[in-house]
């Protein structure tokens, strides 16, 4: 036999955004060992790809998959089956720790697709201070920190991660946290310090540690949080776009999806929650001392939001009819209260979360066209089919090339294509994988571009997409004939 799979007459995508080809890829051992006629050659198992284009496996840039493996959940195939064979785990400030642990844990147990990791920022802070998060960590302790972002970048992390919402994370201690990082040629991933209000400040702030430090820098999950930051894009691309011509190394990620969805109504304001707590009641809300904030904040939150319009409840436990695809202002209206008073009536009925539509389509649309803009999902493997969750951990990767791809047109397939895979792999420094060449390592994605789907929506999130029949993981069938296999061939990654 000249090969353990041939895969016969697709068109060859090869991940670098170059057109695709017509050609009979040959893999054995684990790698693509030859891409071309093959006339006459013999293989263990054959696939025939007539119609359908085969292509680098997809790379899902930012996932919360670390989690996953602290639970123990590790062979969800909700990932795999939208053809990626490698994420990118530890994200918005936190990963597994120790590094070298968490990573041989993936290694003895086995995952469906591959697995890198990121250092993360909180992570690290909380194993040197435990609870004790002092604001500002003095010399010793940079140093301290800084040991630790060189032993997991020995144990073969891509880089570090920092999702900075507290105030105490300020600049000198993220640089010192990046530079361990940078000298070993990682790079550093934020979850921004705004999405919204202060987007501008966040970006010019991250691309200032990018000089700083001299590192590839990646904005995870880029947006325009809520409508009146929606025109705030041109100026976004203009600093990336300033900074890439400065000769520093600058991407985003970006999910397919204008809404977010959370585990909770988020129709109350922070401070409601607050006061709730201390005082032990909703009825407490009404009090005269603190009845006039809570107002207050309500209404700049709805203001910032784009109004209640913009939010869309559904239930996370039993069937609710009378608030589910229904807004705040919906629900107002029909109860003949006031938006406080729906938020509090939606707390107490519990188990009720919401999408909200505080992203702009066009928005979304240029996002994903733009050339420093690669795909990561923000999802991670999903355990319990029965709970609310986003879809985007079903649809990602599908939805590029079904709806912006094919139906919108906003990439070409070969550049979806390289946003899911070339373009990722060489940001991240993921060296053996990422393209569709000889000698790299076979992670291949089968699919017909004609018929691609993703099928998850908010209503019903736990579906499988259609026209992904095979995906190959180090060279093994991870998904064939659209039915996943039982093994799990993904390994730790390791730089
Ligand atoms: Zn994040």
């Amino acid at each position: 036999m000249d090969f353990d799979i041939l895969i016969n007459n697709g068109t060859v995508v090869d991940g670098t955004g170059e057109q695709g080809y017509l050609a009979n890829v040959g893999i054995k051992y684990g790698k693509i060992e030859a891409i071309g006629e093959l006339a006459n050659a013999t293989a263990a198992q054959e696939i025939d790809a007539s119609n359908m284009v085969v292509c680098p496996g997809f790379i899902d840039a930012h996932t919360h998959c670390h989690n996953n493996v602290n639970d123990d959940i590790m062979h969800e195939d909700n990932l795999v089956r939208q053809g990626i064979t490698t994420v990118v785990s530890g994200n918005c400030g936190s990963s597994g720790w120790p590094f070298g642990e968490h990573l041989d844990k993936v290694d003895r147990l086995g995952m469906k697709q591959n697995y890198a990791m990121l250092i993360g920022h909180n992570t690290i802070r909380r194993k040197l201070l435990g609870d004790e998060q002092a604001q500002f960590l003095d010399p010793w302790q940079l140093k301290d920190l800084q040991k630790l972002v060189v032993q997991g970048m020995e144990e073969g992390a891509f880089g570090v991660t920092a999702g900075y919402m507290s105030d105490y994370a300020i600049n000198d201690e993220l640089f010192a946290f990046a530079q361990p990082a940078a000298e070993r040629g990682g790079l550093y991933a934020s979850h921004i310090r705004s999405e919204g209000k202060h987007l501008l400040q966040a970006i010019a702030e991250i691309i200032e540690l990018a000089q700083d430090a001299d590192i590839r820098i990646q904005i995870s999950h880029l947006k325009t949080m809520n409508p009146p930051n929606w025109n705030k894009l041109d100026a976004v691309f203009g600093l990336m776009e300033g900074a890439l011509d400065r000769g520093l190394s600058v991407r985003a990620d970006r999910y397919t999806y204008c809404a977010w969805a959370g585990g909770s109504t988020n129709a109350l304001p922070r401070v409601a929650y607050q006061i709730k707590q201390e005082r032990g009641s909703w009825e407490n809300l009404h009090d005269p001392d603190v009845e006039e904030v809570i107002y207050e904040e309500l209404d700049k939150m709805w203001a910032e939001r784009g109004g209640p319009e913009t939010l869309l409840l559904c239930s996370m436990g039993e069937p609710r009819p009378e608030v589910e695809n229904k807004t705040p202002a919906q629900l107002a209206e029909q109860w003949d209260c006031d938006l406080l008073e729906v938020g509090v009536r939606l707390e107490e009925m519990g188990k009720i979360s919401a999408i909200g539509m505080a992203m702009s389509e066009d928005n979304i649309k240029r996002i994903l066209a733009h050339p420093l803009v690669c795909v990561g999902s923000d999802s991670h493997q999903e355990a319990d089919k029965t709970v609310f969750t986003h879809p985007r951990s079903y649809g990602t990767f599908p939805r590029m090339l079904a709806r912006y791809c094919r139906e919108e047109q906003v990439v070409t397939l070969p550049q979806a294509v390289n946003k899911m895979s070339g373009m990722t792999a060489e940001h991240f420094g993921i060296s053996d994988r990422g393209l569709l060449q000889d000698g790299l390592v076979a992670d291949v994605v089968v699919f017909d571009p004609a018929t691609v789907q993703d099928t998850a929506t908010f209503s019903e999130p736990h579906q499988y997409p259609k026209g992904i029949p095979h995906v190959i993981v180090n060279g093994k069938f991870a998904v064939k004939d659209g039915h996943t296999t039982p093994e799990n061939h993904g390994h730790a990654l390791r730089k």
